[in-house]
């Protein structure tokens, strides 16, 4: 199983805290993180197994959509930050409409995000 993290730079402190305290289940043979740049790096350090893509404002978030259009990612944890603005606001939205479109789990902040893990 594919899960694409990302989390916005307000947000990433959040998102690590989020991957620590499920880190038994994110760290199952069967789950594969994907990340955007920074975020994955972020994750990296914190001891997790992730492929990184581009920084979001590279256009990490659209190779993560990309995925996401393609079957390749089954969940997406996005934090994002709705106090900040965003450069690459047209890839985030993408991201959120593929998702819906093919009906990927997407969690857009940690109480949601605490809900769907608990599926896993
Ligand atoms: P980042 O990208 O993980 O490279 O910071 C996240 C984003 O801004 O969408």
């Amino acid at each position: 199983m594919e899960i694409a993290v990302i989390a916005h730079d307000g947000k990433k402190a959040e998102m690590v805290q989020f991957l620590m305290d499920h880190k038994t289940i994110f760290l199952q043979k069967n789950i594969h993180l994907i990340a955007t740049g920074t975020t994955g790096k972020k994750a990296i350090n914190s001891g997790f197994k992730v492929t990184q893509f581009l920084s979001g404002p590279l256009g990490g978030d659209a190779q993560i959509a990309g995925r996401v259009a393609e079957g390749k990612t089954n969940m997406v944890f996005f934090f994002r930050d709705p106090l900040a603005k965003h450069p690459h606001e047209p890839d985030i939205s993408m991201l959120m409409r593929l998702c819906d479109v093919h009906n990927v789990p997407l969690a857009t902040n940690p109480a949601t995000a605490e809900l769907l893990v608990k599926s896993l």
